[in-house]
Order: C-alpha cells, then sequence, then structure tokens
C-alpha cells in the first residue's frame, strides 16, 4: 500500500492542491499508520447541488488517488428535514458523477454511542442541561469582545442533569423546554466554545430509529465524533467550519478520555481541513433555497435544468466529466470566491465537443425549394457523427427537393457581408450540395408580406465527397433537414434563471431592505430571468428518434443539447444545455 502510494506521488508531478499537499505529507510522514480515510457527509435534507460536487471531488478523488477509502455518511441528525427520498439520490447523484463509496454509513448509527458519550460527560461535569429559553442563553453570549455570562444552571448537580437529559428524551418534554449544553468556557474568544449546544428535543421519530429518540444531538456534537469512532485521517470540509474546529478537536478528546483512554491522540486522529465553496454567478445554491423554489413551482422539480443541482445539470446536459474538469480548474483555496458562470460553461463546452453527436435541427424554419432537383428524388448521404472522434461512425440523413433552413440564412435584401442566402447568393449546404439562389424572384412571399419559400439551384459538380469542381465560395455552410424525411421535435431553450451575477447576496439585500430576516419566494421573484425557458417546435433529421434519454448532442451551429428524459420517439424532446458560443456576455453589455 505504501509503496504504491509512493509511485502515484512520484507520477503525480503537476502542482497539487493545498489539501493533497497536506494529505500527500501525512502519507509520507507514515501519519495514521499510513492510512487514508475520507468521508463525504450530507445532510439528506435535499439535493446535491454542484457546490457539493466540488467536495465530492476532493473526498472521493483524494481517496481514490491515494489508495485510501472515503465513506458515504448522512448525516442526519434533524429528522424534522431529512427524507430517504433524499439519501436515494444523493447515491444516484454520487454514482453518476463516477465515484465509488467504501460504505454508506449513518450518523443516527451513532445516536446511542453519542447518548452514552452525553451521560458520561454529565458525569464528569462536562455537561449540564439549562432549562433557560433559546433568547436567554443567546442574550448570554456575549460579543467576540466581550465575555458571555454563566447560565444560572450551568452548576447544577450532576444528579440534576442527568434525571433531566432522561426526561429530554422521553417524548413528554415540549421541545425547546431544556437543552444540554457542554461546558466549556462563557468567556472563551471562540464563541463555539462558550457552553455550545451538544442536545435539543425535537420529539419526532426519525426516519431510521423510529420512535427510540426524542432528543437528538446538534452537528458539532455530533460529526467529530463520527470522524473518529469511523477512523477517518482527513475530514475535509468548507471554510465557514474554519472556527468549529477547535470544539471538533476537544469532541474527539473528550470522547477518547471518555472511554477510559487518556493516551494523548497525537496522529490517530481525524484532522480537519477546510477549502472554499465553490459559487458562480447567476446561480443560487442551498437547499433552503433550492427546495422553496421546488416547493413554489417556480421551477419544474429537483432535477428541472435551469436548477444546480447535479440531477439539474445531469437533466440539463452537461456531462460528469466536464463539471469535473470544471472542478479541477477552479481548484482549492482557502478563500471565498465567485467564479464566473461562463467558466464553466466554457469547461463544458470544451468537453462536449468531444462527446456530442453533430446532427441538424431547424428551429425557426422556412421552406428552401431546390428547383433543379426531381419531386420524387431522395439522395443518401452520410454525415459524420462527430468530427472530433472518428470511431463514433457516421448515420444516414436524406436530402430531397424541398428542405427547411433556418429563417435567419435568408435575407431578401442582404448586405454585401451576409454570406448566406439571399438573391444571387451560394451557400454550401452542410454534407450536400452548393446552392445558388437567382437574382430575380428568389423567394414567394404571403398577403402579408412574410417569405414563404425560397428558391435555388443546386450546383451538380459541387457535391460534398465527389466534388469535381473546385468551386469556392464566400458563402457559409449552412444546415437543413429534409421536409419529407425530418420529424417534429420539441425543444426547450433554458436560459440562466437569474438575471443578476450574484442573487445570493442581492436576495438578501433586498429582504433585509423589507425587513425580513430569512429569504423568501417574494424576494427571490424580482431577480428571476422570466425568459429562461423558451419551448419552441423544431423540424429535426429523423436519426435522431434512435437517440436515448441523456444523449448528447449538437444541433450544428445552433448549440449543444441533449434529450430529455420526458422524450419518446413519438414525443420527441431535447433541452439546450449550452449554446456554441458564450452569447450571454453580449446579450447584458
Ligand atoms: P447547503 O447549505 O447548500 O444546503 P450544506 O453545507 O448544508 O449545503 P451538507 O449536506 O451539510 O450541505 O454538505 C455536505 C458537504 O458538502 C459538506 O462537507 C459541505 O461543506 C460541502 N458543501 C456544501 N456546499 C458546498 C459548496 N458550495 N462548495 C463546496 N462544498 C460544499
Ligand atoms: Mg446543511
Amino acid at each position: 500500500m505504501e509503496n504504491l502510494a509512493e509511485e502515484k506521488l512520484e507520477a503525480k508531478k503537476e502542482s497539487l492542491s493545498f489539501v493533497e499537499e497536506i494529505v500527500k505529507k501525512d502519507l509520507e510522514e507514515g501519519k495514521n499508520g499510513g492510512r487514508l480515510q475520507t468521508r463525504f457527509p450530507p445532510e439528506p435534507n435535499g439535493y446535491l447541488h454542484i457546490g457539493h460536487a466540488k467536495a465530492i471531488a476532493i473526498d472521493f478523488g483524494i481517496a481514490e488517488k491515494y489508495g485510501g477509502v472515503c465513506n458515504l455518511r448522512m448525516d442526519d441528525t434533524n429528522p424534522q428535514k431529512e427524507d430517504m427520498e433524499y439519501v436515494e439520490a444523493i447515491k444516484k447523484d454520487i454514482e453518476w458523477l463516477g465515484f465509488k463509496w467504501g460504505n454508506i454509513l449513518y450518523a443516527s448509527d451513532y445516536f446511542q454511542q453519542l447518548w452514552d458519550l452525553a451521560v458520561e460527560l454529565i458525569k464528569r461535569g462536562k455537561a449540564y442541561v439549562d432549562e433557560q429559553t433559546a433568547e436567554q442563553i443567546a442574550s448570554q453570549k456575549g460579543t467576540p469582545t466581550t465575555p458571555g455570562t454563566n447560565s444560572p444552571y450551568r452548576d447544577r448537580p450532576v444528579e440534576e442533569s442527568l434525571r433531566l437529559f432522561e426526561e429530554m428524551n422521553s417524548g413528554n418534554m415540549e421541545p425547546g423546554k431544556m437543552v444540554l449544553r457542554a461546558k466549556i468556557d462563557m468567556a472563551s474568544d471562540n464563541m463555539h466554545f462558550r457552553d455550545p449546544i451538544m442536545y435539543r428535543v425535537l420529539n419526532m421519530p426519525h426516519w431510521r430509529t423510529g420512535n427510540k429518540w426524542n432528543a437528538y444531538p446538534m452537528y458539532d456534537f455530533t460529526h467529530g465524533q463520527c470522524d473518529y469512532w469511523e477512523g477517518v485521517t482527513h475530514s475535509l470540509c468548507t471554510l465557514e467550519f474554519v472556527s468549529h474546529r477547535p470544539l471538533y478537536d476537544l469532541f474527539v478528546d473528550w470522547a477518547k478520555q471518555c472511554a477510559g483512554d487518556d493516551q494523548p491522540l497525537d496522529d490517530n486522529r481525524p484532522r480537519q481541513t477546510e477549502f472554499n465553496k465553490l459559487n458562480l454567478t447567476h446561480i443560487l445554491l442551498s437547499k433552503r433555497n433550492l427546495l422553496l423554489m421546488v416547493k413554489e413551482g417556480v421551477v419544474n422539480g429537483w432535477d428541472d435544468p435551469r436548477m444546480p443541482t447535479i440531477c439539474g445539470f445531469r437533466r440539463r446536459g452537461y456531462s460528469p466529466e466536464g463539471i469535473k474538469a470544471f472542478i479541477d480548474k477552479i481548484g482549492y483555496t482557502k478563500f471565498d470566491a465567485l467564479n464566473q458562470m461562463s467558466l464553466f460553461e466554457s469547461a463544458v463546452r470544451d468537453d462536449l465537443n468531444k462527446r456530442a453527436q453533430r446532427v441538424s435541427a431547424v428551429l425557426n424554419p422556412v421552406k428552401l425549394v431546390i428547383t433543379n432537383f426531381p419531386e420524387d428524388a431522395v439522395e443518401v448521404y452520410q454525415a459524420q457523427n462527430n468530427p472530433e472522434n472518428e470511431a463514433d461512425g457516421t448515420h444516414e440523413i436524406e436530402f430531397s427537393r424541398e428542405l427547411w433552413i433556418e429563417r435567419d440564412d435568408f435575407m431578401e435584401d442582404a448586405p454585401k457581408k451576409f454570406f448566406r442566402l439571399g438573391p444571387g447568393k451560394e451557400v454550401r449546404l452542410k454534407n450536400s450540395y452548393i446552392i445558388r439562389c437567382p437574382e430575380e424572384n428568389c423567394c414567394k412571399k404571403d398577403a402579408d408580406g412574410n417569405i414563404v419559400e425560397i428558391y435555388a439551384e443546386l450546383i451538380p459538380e459541387t457535391k460534398t465527397g465527389e466534388a469535381n469542381s473546385n468551386m469556392k465560395i464566400k458563402g457559409k455552410t449552412i444546415h437543413w433537414v429534409s421536409c419529407k424525411h425530418c420529424l417534429e421535435a420539441e425543444v426547450r431553450n433554458y436560459d440562466r434563471l437569474w438575471m443578476v451575477e450574484n442573487p445570493r447576496d442581492e436576495i438578501s439585500n433586498y429582504a433585509k431592505e423589507q425587513g425580513k430576516e430569512r429569504i423568501g419566494i417574494e424576494e427571490m421573484r424580482p431577480f428571476l430571468n422570466p425568459n429562461s425557458l423558451e419551448v419552441k417546435t423544431a423540424y429535426v433529421e429523423k436519426w435522431l428518434a434512435t437517440r436515448k434519454p441523456l444523449d448528447y448532442l449538437q444541433f450544428q451551429r445552433i448549440g449543444y443539447y441533449n434529450v430529455d428524459p420526458d422524450s419518446t420517439p413519438g414525443h420527441m424532446v431535447f433541452n439546450r444545455t449550452v449554446g456554441l458560443k458564450d452569447t450571454w456576455a453580449k446579450i447584458n453589455k
């Protein structure tokens, strides 16, 4: 194991993140007996989002790379908000990202052990039951520069605390009436040391432990001990936990002492290391906000392609490889930042360029008649699936006299620099011929003056693959589908859900102005993009009916799309993943 780890370390010469440097050094120094164990600890109170993907990538990625193990641990200490549905979704998303856990563990598996530890701490005079209200406790906290005040219950007899602690779990106590607090230091510089709450009364069943518990442990009294009992060596989390770290270490020390082990922990303890959160422009994270948007119908569920959830990103057509490439690019640092969505999109485009199958779809159609091609004739061509990857092969497309092309590809009064169709202009039809519009009578209009048909002639010797003329034209290559052979499809063009760069800050500032403490749906609404979804009926080539949900596609000249899970061969649905170029920057100048 050590040799393998060393070999891998040797092979990796590029710059490592500071987290990886720490892990690498610990392994080199033989800490933890050369073991590496991490965990990813989601609270199953919602679906995972792109921020979690960053944590997943390092928790699982680093274990995989250095021959360690990463467990998936559900941080299920709050039955008010948690649900089995979320557990299943979390597992699916991690697998989709391409990671494997060692074991699936639950914080609730440790409820008895945590309870016993709490009892032992009461006995040792390190914890007490406080009967004050949450407001009273908060008012005694002090400030970072002024000490707090001791609770009047702080020095109550051990027996009393033991009895009341039992009562807290009896099911007969009102939630909020009492809490168990650690007796540390109300004057500590670290606010988390000012007698933090260890247990609270919730009086509700837990989806895993049923009615056994009515009092539940707090995050801070759970996380470190779970890490310690499981043998986690590196506990990676985000920067907001920096100030919790001393408490994390203290509770681990206490757990060890209470188990009758007074040896110092030294290297054999879990070490918490914090890195910056992922945050992107034009998206709003946090499961609480996302749940609100789902409940209020702002989006169509957790996997709406506009959601920043992993399932939303999957449905939108971003690939796991593209997501991971982006996370690699932004790296892990010790300061929070807001990354540009355009950086994410560019990473995704690079990835999709390699894997998307090229097809033709006409989103805004107008008919083109090839006047010198016979009515009933059909030509069949082999269209390359992906010029970036020969191995992807080809598929058949049909050419006939009447084609759909994009309305934008024709202009009656075309300026000189318009290199598409217009009177006397030439273009190449992708995979087919060069065609030329006549100077006169090149289109037909309806009574309202709308163009309904465009006329052109093909130039026989310019056929793709067989060209025996080296005719060069100024016009571009345009895409098309054969009217007789194409299919209708629903195309969902998604755009950014939020109009502002930093919805998190803008919404919370607005909420403050409105005198709201927490953001609600009404504070979100003014910032939503009213045009985040445009549904169109398009004509697409018929090969698309053979594509499966989530397949990656490029609608040539338009953008990257994928097959929506709602799609059936009889009613095809495609989602726009991202345009071919960054158009947003231009529009919003
Ligand atoms: P949210 O507030 O968005 O619901 P959370 O931190 O409450 O997120 P958890 O389920 O508790 O979500 O988090 C599981 C792990 O994912 C934690 O280690 C947490 O630090 C990490 N994580 C959460 N959000 C981000 C983010 N934006 N970037 C990187 N890691 C994150
Ligand atoms: Mg949370």
